[in-house]
């Protein structure tokens, strides 16, 4: 019997209210309404995972409280919605719909029009790599900092105002998150830069 299995029987038993289903690493268990049980819960998993048997699971079990996480619309998986200290890793359109991160880069398409021209939507699911492949080119090298130390004031809407000068389709994306300081860059659509050298030609 893998952990997973032993644990859901252990909560069974107790008769604790729980979803599981998996998430982005592996099974997940979702348990309902915060209280006691959590510790309870993770100190039986604890315990599970340092029994030595080889009928045992791997250790990949996440648990979540019913607050913390939300299911993803296209394939189910549980998603992590706590980005305390790291990006988000899934899309929440607008709070109407939450798409995973996996399934976001299966087809980028709607999120890269999500994202695209807006100053206070940025990028944090898709890499440099598969925004180049979806003809977005990054726009310099140095990355714009905003944050709570001396001269971290970059400010991604005249950033925006400036660029949609020259530029006709911008995304932001956010490079490095932290509870003190963002760093962030800018994409363009490379096909607008053949458009802009005809013109200025
Ligand atoms: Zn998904």
């Amino acid at each position: 019997m893998k952990t997973i299995e032993r644990l859901i029987n252990f909560m069974d038993k107790h008769d604790y209210q729980y979803t599981n289903g998996f998430d982005q690493y592996g099974d997940a268990i979702v348990i309902h309404e915060r209280c006691d049980e959590m510790t309870i819960i993770e100190n039986e998993l604890y315990r599970l995972c340092e029994l030595k048997t080889a009928d045992i699971g791997k250790n990949d079990i996440n648990l979540y409280y019913d607050d913390e996480c939300t299911i993803c619309d296209k394939c189910g998986k549980i998603v992590s919605t706590q980005t305390y200290s790291s990006p988000q890793y899934y899309m929440d359109y607008d709070a109407c719909e939450c798409i995973c991160a996996d399934c976001v880069h299966k087809d980028p398409s709607n999120y890269i029009d999500w994202l695209n021209n807006h100053d206070n939507r940025a990028n944090t699911i898709l890499s440099m790599d598969e925004l180049y492949h979806n003809n977005y080119e990054k726009l310099g090298v140095v990355d714009y900092q905003n944050g709570l130390h001396e001269g971290m004031n970059d400010d991604p809407k005249q950033i925006f105002a400036e660029l949609s000068k020259t530029h006709k389709n911008i995304i932001f994306d956010i490079t490095q998150m932290n509870p003190f300081y963002i760093d962030f860059g800018v994409y363009v659509r490379n096909e607008d830069w053949y458009e802009i050298s005809k013109e200025v030609v």
